[in-house]
C-alpha cells in the first residue's frame, strides 16, 4: 500500500461529508481543512479575506480560485510536516486541483486518495427534504437543483484525479460508523 500522504473527501450535499472529516482527523497525526470553515473564520475575525469571501459566499458562488488557493497555501505552510491533512471542500475546481498538486509537491507532500461518498441522487434528496421538515430551502425542486449543480461542477475535478487512478468511491448508505469504517479500510 502507498505511503500515506494527503487525504481529499468529496460528497454531495447531505453526504454526510463534514461529520465523516471531523470524525478521520480526529485521529492522532491528522488535520481537518475546510475551506468553507476557514472563510467563516475569516468572516467572523473581520479580515480582509473575510469581506471578500462574504460577497462571494452570500451569493451561493464560489470564492475566486487565486484567493482560496493563497488562503489554502498561507494555513498549509503552518502544518507540521509530520501532519496528514484531510481537505474538505477543496478543492473544487480543475484550476484548484492544479494549484493544490503544485503547492503541495513544492512542500514534499502528494494526495495519496480521494474518497467519494455516494449517495444515489433520490437518496439524498429524501434526506434533505427529511433534515428539511417543510423549511422551503430543502424543498425537493431545491435539494434536486444542489445535487444537479454539484454533479456539474464536481465531474471535472473527479476526472482530474481518476487520471491519476486515485479515486475511491464508498457507499455513504448505513450509519455513520458505518461510512467511517469503508472511508478507513480505503484510506492508505
Ligand atoms: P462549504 O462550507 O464547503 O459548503 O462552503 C461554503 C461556501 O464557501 C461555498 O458556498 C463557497 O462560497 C465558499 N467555498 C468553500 N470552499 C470553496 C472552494 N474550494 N472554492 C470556492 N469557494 C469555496
Amino acid at each position: 500500500m502507498a505511503a500515506p500522504g494527503e487525504l481529499i473527501l468529496m460528497g454531495p450535499p447531505g453526504s454526510g461529508k463534514g461529520t465523516q472529516a471531523k470524525l478521520l482527523a480526529s485521529r492522532p497525526g491528522w488535520l481537518h481543512l475546510s475551506t468553507g470553515d476557514l472563510f467563516r473564520e475569516n468572516l467572523r475575525n473581520g479580515t480582509p479575506l473575510g469581506r471578500l469571501a462574504e460577497q462571494h459566499m452570500s451569493k451561493g458562488e464560489y470564492v475566486p480560485d487565486d484567493v482560496t488557493v493563497e488562503m489554502v497555501r498561507e494555513r498549509m505552510s503552518q502544518v507540521a510536516p509530520a501532519v496528514h491533512v484531510i481537505f474538505d471542500g477543496f478543492p473544487r475546481t480543475v484550476p484548484q486541483a492544479e494549484a493544490l498538486d503544485v503547492l503541495l509537491a513544492e512542500a514534499g507532500r502528494r494526495v495519496t486518495r480521494v474518497i467519494l461518498i455516494d449517495v444515489k441522487r433520490d437518496e439524498l434528496i429524501a434526506r434533505l427534504a427529511k433534515r428539511a421538515e417543510g423549511r422551503s430551502d430543502d424543498s425537493p425542486e431545491v435539494a434536486r437543483k444542489r445535487f444537479d449543480v454539484y454533479q456539474e461542477q464536481t465531474r471535472p475535478v473527479l476526472e482530474h484525479y481518476e487520471r491519476k487512478g486515485l479515486v475511491c468511491r464508498i457507499e455513504g448508505i448505513g450509519t455513520i460508523d458505518d461510512v467511517q469504517d469503508r472511508i478507513r479500510a480505503a484510506t492508505p
